[in-house]
């Protein structure tokens, strides 16, 4: 039978006594060993680094901004549609390779000489370091799947997608180029409304934009309107809302003047949802919402059956 053997170990009682007379200090106090000291330092804080995650406005979780880039802008939890710039949008409505854009370097002038807080020749320079846009609209002809096309996006982080005298400028053009060209037109619009910084020029720009439309119908061509987040006041009053199709993305609100504005105006108890695309679908305002991530085969379905009885359908699809 085995037996255990313990090998005592002498207990060292000098170092013992000085473990005891360390704790006793001064007055008679017993103060016990504080920590040892690791190395000096601030605090360590838990820090998100900035421009790596966002938060999502509707769901509150976390999103990785390179999953957000690669889904378009769109939420993967709730599907909520974060604004996407124009350049993301032509990329992911295109043909690679195929954008030809128009009047690229046309940039407003402060004709008024407007000065609020800041005066509008500043707000520009500092929307267009900002965007790297020189305005709020980019335009050009482009294919989209096999279809030739007069193609402009609004771009929210310009000042608004305000429309001035280059905004409507920009966009009689593109529908005048279609018209003259025998295109079909899309329009991606996002917008606060006329730029106020131009006063008349911009309110202007309603009508001038209407008329060029009425020309482009008059052909029989198609015009389709996509509405984004948000599209209200002068761009809906005029170009946005006068498609043959109002294609409208998840959630957006659109409309004409804002919620609380009405709401003082008429002294009435706005209805749930009130302005939202799916409020507005109900009620018959627009025709179709789409993901945007289906919206590109979508515009080419639709523009397929809409160029259908087109005399030079032929031409459009070379
Ligand atoms: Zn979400």
């Amino acid at each position: 039978m085995a037996t255990l053997r313990f090998s005592k170990k002498p207990v060292d009682l000098e170092a013992l006594e000085a473990a005891v007379a360390a704790a006793t200090v001064g007055n008679g106090k017993i103060r016990l060993p504080g920590k040892p000291k690791l190395a000096p330092g601030r605090p360590k804080k838990r820090e998100i680094p900035e421009g790596l995650w966002t938060k999502c406005p509707k769901c509150s979780m976390m999103v990785f901004d390179k999953e957000l880039d690669e889904n378009l802008k769109v939420c993967p939890h709730c599907q909520y549609h974060f604004p996407l710039g124009a350049r993301e949008r032509i990329h992911s409505l295109v043909e690679t390779c195929t954008f030809e854009e128009m009047d690229a370097d046309m940039t407003s002038v402060d004709v008024l000489n407007f000065t609020g807080a800041i005066s509008y020749t500043a707000k520009l320079e500092e929307n267009k370091k900002a965007t790297g846009h020189k305005e709020a609209v980019i335009t050009g002809i482009c294919k989209i799947g096999p279809f030739k096309v007069a193609l402009g996006v609004m771009d929210f982080g310009f000042l608004g997608g305000s429309m001035g005298s280059v905004v409507g400028e920009k966009i009689t053009r593109l529908i005048e180029r279609a018209t003259e060209k025998g295109l079909p037109l899309v329009i991606v619009s996002t917008s606060g409304g006329a730029r106020m910084y131009e006063g008349m020029f911009s309110l202007m720009q309603m009508a001038k934009t209407s008329a060029a439309l009425a020309y482009h119908a008059k052909e029989r061509l198609p015009y389709i309107s996509v509405l984004t987040h948000p599209t209200t006041a002068g761009v809906m009053a005029s170009y946005a809302s006068l498609g043959d199709l109002l294609i409208a993305e998840p959630g957006a609100m659109i409309g004409f003047a804002g919620p609380r504005v009405i709401k003082d105006t008429t002294q009435a108890e706005l209805p749930p949802g009130f302005q939202t695309a799916e409020f507005l679908l109900e009620h018959g305002l627009i025709d179709a919402i789409v993901h945007r991530k289906e919206l590109k085969q979508r515009l080419i379905y639709y523009l397929d059956f809409m160029t259908a009885g087109l005399e030079h359908r032929a031409a459009l699809v070379a």
